[in-house]
């Protein structure tokens, strides 16, 4: 197998994980649950061993820089679950006082954020 074939690989792993966890999130962020998903990041980094995956990817507002993206990356946005990854619920703490301003929570709480589930519509 060469590196091109395994970087294409890569390439639609990636692509189809952001597809479903957009779809997942209703592209709607998952760390503040209020602005709309731009990027996806991954909880535990891909630099610390982590991959994209359906557990570990999250869609979350702003960039590697900006927005939640940008916090988790600093470490400024903590996060736990319950053994699913992003499959299941999550839980984010601001580590900073910014962080908690743009999460828009009180600073020492945290933010419970489950799968988003598509609403009951009455037939
Ligand atoms: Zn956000």
């Amino acid at each position: 197998v060469s590196r091109a074939e395994v970087n294409a690989a890569r390439a639609k792993v990636t692509k189809d994980v952001r597809a479903y966890v957009f779809a997942r999130e209703r592209d709607i962020c998952r760390i503040c649950r209020k602005r709309p998903a731009t990027s996806m990041h991954e909880l535990q980094f891909r630099s610390c061993g982590g991959r994209v995956s359906k557990r570990n990817s999250v869609a979350a507002c702003g960039d590697g820089v900006s927005g939640c993206h940008g916090f988790a990356q600093r470490h400024e946005i903590a996060w736990d679950d319950y053994g699913l990854g992003a499959e299941g619920t999550l839980v984010f703490e601001p580590t900073t006082y910014r962080a908690a301003d743009w999460m828009q929570i009180k600073f020492g709480s945290k933010l419970i954020s489950p799968p988003m589930v598509e609403m009951e519509t009455a037939e």
